[in-house]
């Protein structure tokens, strides 16, 4: 399979527009669940920059459980996130749902995101490996790895060698935290397959004073990045507000972050 460590033994290094996922360095990608305005994007993108974040993430189409909470502000929010992110000198990441859309948010996005709740649907996968752009995949809520694995072989079979897994939790019969944090997989993943992995805590756990530790545990075990939501004002949230950090947890979690990754 292309998606072996087999078929490719050495790591494969993901360029993001010069920003460089799996080269042995962290990469930190940080911003709000949802984008909400440009003036909430501005300083989500200035508090993730000013923590060492290279890359800004945010939602434009959303994946909400209930179709009637906030869906996203689709194109205009792209608007606002390719703004900021030029203003603060980031790479985008955002997520695509729909591959009527894809054409278009790679017009403002640096990285194309798979949801968890898409890891499965094979056509968006092909149609997102067409374009040749990185892509974050995320883990499936109850996907396992081999399903994982497989899905990056949908996009790798398309000639994209460009897929970054991101672990963000699987459902298992624990409901104290939203999902159950893998870290396995990321050790795991690097034995099995070329391509980076990162970690996303904040889904992972859903409790932003427990995102902190579970960050630290994944620069612990091997991972090439992280992923992390953040809000000037989690509490006015328009999404995930439970899970997303305010200036001074992420200010903290990212110093202890990089003393963590020159450490290792
Ligand atoms: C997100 O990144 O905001 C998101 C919806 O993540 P997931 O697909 O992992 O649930
Ligand atoms: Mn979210």
């Amino acid at each position: 399979k292309l998606t072996s460590r087999e078929f490719h033994p050495e790591n494969t290094i993901v360029d993001v527009d010069g920003v460089k996922i799996g080269d042995g360095s962290m990469t930190m990608m940080a911003g709000p669940c949802s984008i909400e305005s440009l003036d909430q994007i501005r300083e989500c993108a200035r508090i993730a920059k000013a923590g060492g974040a290279t890359i800004l993430r945010g939602g434009a189409f959303k994946p909400r459980t209930s179709p009637y909470a906030f869906q996203g502000l689709e194109e205009e929010g792209l608007k606002y996130i390719r703004q900021a992110a030029d203003e603060f000198d980031m790479k985008v990441i955002t997520e695509v749902m729909d591959e009527a859309h894809i054409d278009m948010i790679a017009q403002y996005s640096d990285i194309l995101q798979i949801g968890a709740r898409n890891m499965q649907n094979f056509k968006l996968l092909q149609a997102v490996g067409k374009t040749g752009k990185p892509i974050g995949l995320k883990r499936g809520i109850s996907g396992t790895i081999d399903e994982w694995l497989n899905a990056a072989e949908y996009i790798a079979a398309q000639g994209n060698f460009n897929v970054i897994f991101i672990e963000r939790g699987i459902r298992t019969y624990e409901t104290a935290t939203r999902n159950t944090l893998d870290l396995s997989a990321v050790p795991l993943i690097k034995k099995l397959s070329h391509f980076p992995i990162i970690v996303d805590p904040s889904h992972g756990v859903g409790i932003w004073d427990l995102v902190p530790s579970m960050a630290r545990a994944g620069v612990a075990a091997g991972a090439d990045g992280l992923i992390v939501e953040i809000h000037p004002d989690p509490i006015n949230a328009w999404s995930d507000g439970p899970q997303s950090l305010n200036e001074k947890t992420y200010m903290r979690m990212m110093k202890e972050v990089h003393i963590m990754e020159k450490a290792m």
